[in-house]
């Protein structure tokens, strides 16, 4: 008798552990089968973790493994290994790890292969002619039999009567095929050559190479432009020769249908895509082609890393800085710390590549890094073939406003435009906000409207007139009088995208804009159609959020303004200098790609701005060395880590208790402990967004220098948050990428 170790698919604290059943001997199991138990009196699907030749507890105890649901390793040795790691340092269950490695269709059999019923002959090329020679007279099944000699035919193209007749004299055999639904971003043709590298590029590349046997981490920091795809492209392709695999992260696919279309250029059926927006079927049938060797590339986002890919070579985080790759859900993990783990498990090279890297990435490649911790620096300081970085120009709006010009474009970016547009090239405007006004507020008593279920601003939407909550979409009417004083003098004041593109078309009457934020791109497939309308040259002006910042490449593109660099600096967070430079350096990078030469005008308020002047310089250097040095000095992290439990409720007091009780733990809980010294501050107080979507918000906020063991408190702090009274929720979080 066999024992399984199984993990139940049932996401509850209570039963975040292994539990023993018995493998019946007539039935075939493996490690990462996917299979239904008993669990009290009801039946659940699970996973084997494990089988082993003991049960470890009385056998009378032990029930029966049921059936398998699938009879292969859904989720293979290395993935389960993964999850229990996942497991320790994300604080998550076992089974919530787990999950993330199969399509979520899969769990409660919701998707199966779609397979079509085909005829195959059961005869010689010497029986089928005895066959006419003897049934003349039989004309119907003598075709079919001739055309099966071909190759197997779908049945329902088929003629029923005689294929009956053949399959009842044995001749045909109706066997199930699968077929494959195709996304549509792969529906292209694939064929495209190789460009000859430049010398930068085959440097790093060269250096790629030599690391593929016994693998490396390396950072390739290229300006914008310096051609990172291809390089990426080159190193796959020598994976895939070696009888390899490769996994490239995006930070968003809807955002890089350009990238998807490429690889699928260069590799054809072996490029695979995984991510939210396909369907059921087109999803799961992806993830077969991968888990069946057949495709061997994979692009997706974060959860892409999870691939079930076998003897992986290269693994990709292209545009490494961005936020999108730590999960803002359980579990709460870092798609970068996925793909450091498996290269390693699989010896692959690991890819970490960005104009603008994080500055903890980037602290990693200095020297006096531990080895263990240590990523390669690979630079590319030119774009290709010699073009120029575009030339960053700063307006001060501070001197506009004494100049008298109130409205949203310099005098400078407006002639810019206005030449831009009349030389028959194409612009990009970047305003890091959508909507219409920022906030509304009443000029006689200063009240500004705000979301009946949130702490925040209402923001005004013109072209649906009407007041939106962007944190939980509620809408309303604006008011016509203010509700606290009853004045007339209701005003509207910043500025978003609708606001901006509503500007270009008065002062440019032929400009045919596109607008692309959150607004614009709710259904599927709109971000592309979005991003075709502009490549085709159909419009000539892009408006947008920081949707548009990430890696496009438009040739045509030779001016790009922005309309109000500080938007992103005011934000109440320790990362904002590094989240304006990174935009500011990336949508300039969009400018000037091609045999155009580019220009970028970036209007501030803040001109003197480190940040501002150093992304206007588009040096990274320098601002890494600024960034860090500020970091160290106020106790941020990298140097620090931030960890916080988020308590929400309906019931304010509620909410409140609880996180002054788990200070008071916390705080005793630190007193016994010798993570004291480490810890800089802690306390519960009220978090910045102290009301979202009706439920109230306090946190306990922790800080602790980055240096010994950090994992006892936030494990701790975990513990505390699984405690949070009835009606309370608590989550914890490590580092999170937003502190509201
Ligand atoms: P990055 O991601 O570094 O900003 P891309 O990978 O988007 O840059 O490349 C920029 C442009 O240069 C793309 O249009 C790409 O096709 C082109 N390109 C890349 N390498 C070469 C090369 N060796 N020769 C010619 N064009 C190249
Ligand atoms: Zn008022
Ligand atoms: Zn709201």
């Amino acid at each position: 008798m066999r024992y399984a170790e199984i993990i139940v698919d049932l996401s509850a604290e209570a039963v975040d552990r292994v539990f023993t059943y018995s493998v019946p001997d007539e039935m075939a199991a493996d490690v990462g089968w996917q299979v239904a138990v008993p669990f009290g009196n009801r039946t659940l699907e699970g996973f084997i973790i494990a089988l082993k030749d003991e049960p470890g507890i009385p056998s009378d105890k032990v029930k029966p493994v049921l059936n398998a649901v699938r009879d292969y390793p859904v989720i293979l040795p290395e993935l389960i290994s993964l999850a229990k790691w996942m497991h320790e340092r994300y604080l998550c269950n076992l089974v919530d790890a787990l999950r993330l490695m199969i399509p979520s269709q899969m769990r409660g059999d919701r998707v199966h292969e779609r397979t079509v019923r085909m005829a195959h002959l059961r005869m010689t090329e010497a029986e089928v002619e005895a066959f006419i020679a003897g049934n003349a007279r039989a004309k119907a099944q003598c075709a079919l039999v001739k055309a099966l000699l071909k190759g197997d035919l779908e049945c329902p193209a088929l003629p029923k009567a005689p294929l009956k007749a053949l399959v009842d004299k044995g001749l045909v055999e109706i066997v199930r095929e699968e077929v494959r639904r195709t996304p549509a971003s792969l529906r292209v043709a694939a064929d495209s050559a190789d460009p000859e590298l430049m010398p930068d590029q085959r440097r790093a590349l060269d250096t790629l190479l030599g690391a593929m046997d016994a693998g490396g981490r390396f950072l390739l920091h290229g300006v914008t432009g310096s051609g990172k795809t291809e390089v990426y492209i080159r190193v796959i392709r020598e994976a895939l020769a070696r009888g390899r695999s490769a996994i490239v992260l995006v930070p968003e696919i809807a955002l890089t249908p350009q990238m998807v279309s490429w690889f699928h250029a260069r590799f054809g059926g072996d490029a695979a895509v995984l991510h939210s927006g396909l369907s059921a079927g087109e999803r799961y049938d992806e993830w077969r082609r991968i888990r069946t060797g057949e495709a061997r590339v994979v692009i997706g986002a974060r959860s892409a890393v999870f691939a079930p890919l076998e003897d992986i070579g290269v693994i990709v985080v292209d545009e490494e800085h961005e936020s999108t790759y730590q999960s803002d859900r359980r579990p709460r993990y870092d798609a970068r710390e996925v793909a450091w783990r498996r290269a390693e498990a699989h010896k692959a090279v690991l890819i970490l590549g960005s104009a603008t890297p994080s500055l903890s990435t980037y602290m990693r490649a200095m020297p006096g890094v531990r080895p263990e911790n240590r990523l390669h620096l690979l630079e590319m300081r030119g774009r290709v073939r010699g073009r120029p970085l575009p030339p960053v120009e700063l307006v001060d709006m501070r001197v506009e406003f004494q100049r008298g010009n109130q409205t949203i474009f310099s005098a400078k970016l407006r002639e810019a435009l206005a030449r831009t547009l009349s030389e028959g090239r194409q612009a990009i405007l970047f305003l890091n906000r959508r909507g219409y006004a920022t906030f509304v507020s009443c000029r006689a008593c200063g009240k500004v409207v705000k979301c009946s279920q949130c702490d925040v601003s209402m923001t005004y939407h013109r072209d649906t007139d009407r007041l939106v909550c962007h944190y939980c979409g509620r809408e309303m009417a604006p008011p016509k009088t203010c509700p606290e004083c009853g004045s007339r003098y209701i005003k509207y004041f910043g500025a978003g995208t609708q606001k901006v593109e509503e500007e270009v078309r008065r002062l440019f009457p032929d400009a045919r804009t596109v607008r692309m934020d959150v607004d614009t791109t709710q259904g599927k497939d709109a971000h592309e159609a979005l991003l075709a309308r502009f490549r085709s040259g159909e419009c000539n002006v892009l408006i947008g959020t920081q949707m548009i910042a990430k890696g496009h490449d438009f040739p045509h593109v030779t001016l790009v303004g922005v309309i109000a660099a500080d938007m992103t600096l005011n934000l109440p967070d320790y990362r904002a200098s590094e989240r304006t430079f990174q935009l500011i350096t990336q949508v300039a990078g969009r400018a000037g790609r091609a045999d155009e030469p580019g220009r970028v005008i970036v209007q501030t308020y803040d001109p003197d701005h480190y940040s501002i002047q150093l992304s206007a310089k588009q040096d990274y250097r320098a601002f890494y060395g600024m960034e860090s040095a500020y970091r160290r000095k106020a106790l941020y992290p990298p140097f620090t880590v931030i960890a916080r439990i988020v308590y929400s409720s309906r019931d304010p007091m509620a909410c409140r208790n609880a996180a002054e009780q788990a200070e008071q733990e916390l705080n005793g809980f630190l007193d016994t402990h010798d993570q004291r010294p480490d810890v800089i501050q802690m306390r519960a107080l009220e978090a910045p967004i102290k009301l979202l979507r009706g439920l109230t918000r306090w946190q306990v906020f922790l800080k602790m220098y980055f240096k010994g063991d950090t994992e006892t408190v936030t494990k701790e702090m975990q513990a505390l948050a699984e405690r949070a009274p009835e009606g309370v929720r608590a989550e914890l979080e490590v580092n999170p990428t937003n502190l509201f």
